[in-house]
C-alpha cells in the first residue's frame, strides 16, 4: 500500500480512499518503521458512512436472529483461523509481545462466539394487566445506527466487544478506530465482511483527525447510540455531546486499580500475581493495578519478590522470543513514566528495579521503558492518583482493613480492583465495600466475553460482554393489546 492509495475506509461495502485522498502513516513502535498507510477520513466521509449505516438498517434489523447468529459464528471461525496472522499484525502495529497478541485475538473471537449465541436469546416478556380486556407484551428491538470509537491498546478485541453485540442485536455501525492501530481494524472488518455481514451494516472511517470524525458521529441525529472505549477526558466530552440528541451512551474509560494484599494472604503468590497483571501489555491496560497496598507484615517479602520477578522481565520487540515488555505506544507515554518516577523519588519513594527509559540494541524505537517497582509510594505523589498506563508498579504498606478500603476507594476511577486473602469473610466483606465494577479475588484476570466488563464513577457507564452486553444495543418496546 503506497502513501497515495490507502483504502482503509469502508462505506456501503466498498473499501475506499478518504474523499480528501489524504493518508497518514502507521508505524511499528519497536522499530519506528512505517508499516502501512491509512486513509485520513474527515467529516464528509463520516457523513457518508452514517448514511450507509442508516440505509442498511431496516434490512439488517429485519433479518432473523438465527441469520445474524450464523454470520457471527462464521466470523468466529475465520478469526480463529487467522489467529497467527492477526497476532503478527497486532504486534507490529501496537508492540505487544506475540503471545499476548495471540491471546488477544482469541479473546476478540470469544466475543463473536458469545454474541452469536446471545443473538438467539433476545426475547421479550408478557405482563399481566390490571384490566381484564388488555394484555401487555414487550419487544426488544435494535436501537439503530451505532457509533463505535475504540482505543489502540487492545486494537482487535475492543472492536469485537462492540461490533459483535451491535450485529447480534440488529444494529448497523460506523467504527472510528484509533489512529495508531487502523490496520488491525481493517483486518477485523475484513473478517466480518468475509463472514457475510452485508454492505452498509458495518462501516469504518480511519482518521488522524479524531475530533472531526467523532463530532460528526455524536452530533448526527441519525446515530442513536455511542459506544466508546478510551480515556475518561475524551469519553466525558463525547458522552456530553451525545446526550444533546439523547443517544444511548456506553463508555468504558480509564482505571486506577487498587491491589490489596491482606495479612492472611501468601505474599509470594500475591507478588507473582502482581508481576503478571501489572506488566500485561507493558502496563497499558485499563485494569492494570496502579496502587498496590500490602499489609505491613508482608511488605518486605512482597517488595523483594516483586522486584526479583520484575528483574527477570525481558524488554524488546514483541516478536523476539522471551520478551514480555514491548515498547510503549509513543513518546508521550514515556515522558509520563519519567515524570511519575521523578515526582515519586522527589517525594521519598524508592526505585527497587528499573526507573528509566532503555534502548534496545538493534531497534530504532525509542519508547522502551524499563519495568519498574516504586516502593514507599504515598498519596502526595502524582502516580497515586494519575492513571499510569505503563510498566510501573507503585507499592505501599498499610496497617488496617478500614484504612486500606478507604484509600482504595479514594479515587475518581472505579473499574477493577484486586484482593488477595485466604479468608472468605474478608474476601466478601471487602469486595462489597470496594466501589469498583470488577473485583479479582486472588485472581488477576476477572475478564471474559461471558462476563460483564465495566466500571463505576469516572470509569464509565454500561457493561460490555456477558448477558448485559447486548442490552446496550436494544430498546424495549411495550405493546398494549385490547382483547
Ligand atoms: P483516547 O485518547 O481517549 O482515545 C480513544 C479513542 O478516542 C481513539 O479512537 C481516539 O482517536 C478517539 N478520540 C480522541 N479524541 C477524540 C475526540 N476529540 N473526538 C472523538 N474521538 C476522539 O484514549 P487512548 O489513549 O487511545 O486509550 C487509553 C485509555 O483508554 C486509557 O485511559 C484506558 O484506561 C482506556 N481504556 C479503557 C478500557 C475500558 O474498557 N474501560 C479499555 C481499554 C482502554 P485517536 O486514536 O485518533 O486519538
Amino acid at each position: 500500500m503506497s502513501a497515495n492509495t490507502a483504502t482503509t475506509i469502508l462505506i456501503g461495502g466498498e473499501w475506499r480512499e478518504a474523499l480528501s485522498r489524504s493518508t497518514f502513516p502507521v508505524t511499528n513502535p519497536a522499530t519506528a518503521a512505517v508499516i502501512g498507510w491509512a486513509s485520513d477520513g474527515g467529516a464528509d466521509d463520516t457523513a457518508a458512512a452514517i448514511a450507509a449505516a442508516d440505509g442498511a438498517f431496516d434490512a439488517w434489523a429485519g433479518t432473523t436472529a438465527h441469520q445474524r447468529s450464523g454470520i457471527l459464528a462464521q466470523a468466529n471461525l475465520i478469526m480463529r483461523g487467522r489467529q497467527k496472522e492477526l497476532a503478527a499484525l497486532m504486534t507490529s502495529e501496537q508492540g505487544k509481545p506475540l503471545k499476548a497478541s495471540l491471546n488477544e485475538v482469541g479473546y476478540a473471537a470469544d466475543f463473536l462466539a458469545w454474541f452469536a449465541e446471545e443473538a438467539k436469546r433476545i426475547g421479550g416478556v408478557t405482563i399481566p394487566s390490571a384490566r381484564a380486556d388488555q394484555r401487555f407484551i414487550t419487544m426488544r428491538q435494535p436501537v439503530g445506527v451505532v457509533a463505535a470509537i475504540t482505543p489502540w491498546n487492545y486494537p482487535i478485541s475492543m472492536l469485537t466487544r462492540k461490533l459483535a453485540p451491535a450485529l447480534a442485536a440488529g444494529c448497523t455501525s460506523v467504527l472510528k478506530p484509533a489512529a495508531l492501530t487502523p490496520l488491525c481494524a481493517v483486518a477485523t472488518l475484513e473478517v466480518l465482511v468475509e463472514a457475510g455481514v452485508p454492505a452498509g451494516v458495518l462501516n469504518m472511517v480511519t482518521t488522524s483527525r479524531a475530533a472531526a470524525v467523532g463530532d460528526t458521529l455524536v452530533e448526527s441525529p441519525v446515530v442513536r447510540k455511542l459506544t466508546f472505549t478510551g480515556s475518561t477526558a475524551v469519553g466525558k466530552k463525547l458522552a456530553a455531546k451525545a446526550t444533546e440528541s439523547l443517544k444511548r451512551v456506553s463508555v468504558e474509560l480509564g482505571g486506577h486499580a487498587p491491589f490489596i494484599v491482606f495479612p492472611d494472604a501468601d505474599p509470594v503468590r500475591a507478588a507473582k500475581g502482581a508481576a503478571l497483571v501489572k506488566f500485561l501489555n507493558t502496563g497499558q491496560a485499563c485494569i492494570s493495578p496502579n496502587r498496590i497496598y500490602v499489609h505491613r507484615s508482608h511488605y518486605d517479602t512482597f517488595v523483594t519478590t516483586l522486584t526479583e520477578r520484575v528483574k527477570a522481565l525481558k524488554v524488546g520487540a514483541g516478536e523476539t522470543p522471551g520478551v514480555s515488555i514491548g515498547p510503549l505506544i509513543d513518546e508521550r507515554a514515556v515522558t509520563k513514566m519519567e515524570s511519575q518516577v521523578l515526582d515519586a523519588l522527589e517525594k521519598g519513594a524508592r526505585v527497587t528495579v528499573g526507573g528509566e527509559r532503555v534502548e534496545v540494541e538493534g531497534l530504532e524505537g525509542k519508547t522502551f521503558f524499563a519495568p519498574t517497582v516504586l516502593a514507599d509510594v504515598t498519596p502526595e505523589m502524582q502516580i497515586y492518583y494519575e492513571e499510569t498506563f505503563g510498566p510501573i508498579a507503585a507499592v505501599m504498606p498499610y496497617d488496617d482493613e478500614e484504612e486500606v478500603i478507604a484509600k482504595a476507594n479514594d479515587s475518581e476511577y472505579g473499574l477493577a480492583a484486586y484482593v488477595y486473602t485466604n479468608d472468605l469473610s474478608t474476601a466478601i466483606r471487602v469486595t462489597e465495600k470496594l466501589r469498583y465494577g470488577m473485583v479479582g479475588v486472588n485472581d488477576i484476570n476477572p475478564t471474559s466475553a461471558s462476563a460483564p466488563f465495566g466500571g463505576v464513577k469516572a470509569s464509565g457507564l454500561g457493561r460490555e460482554g456477558g448477558y448485559e452486553g447486548i442490552d446496550e444495543y436494544l430498546d424495549t418496546k411495550l405493546v398494549g393489546i385490547a382483547v
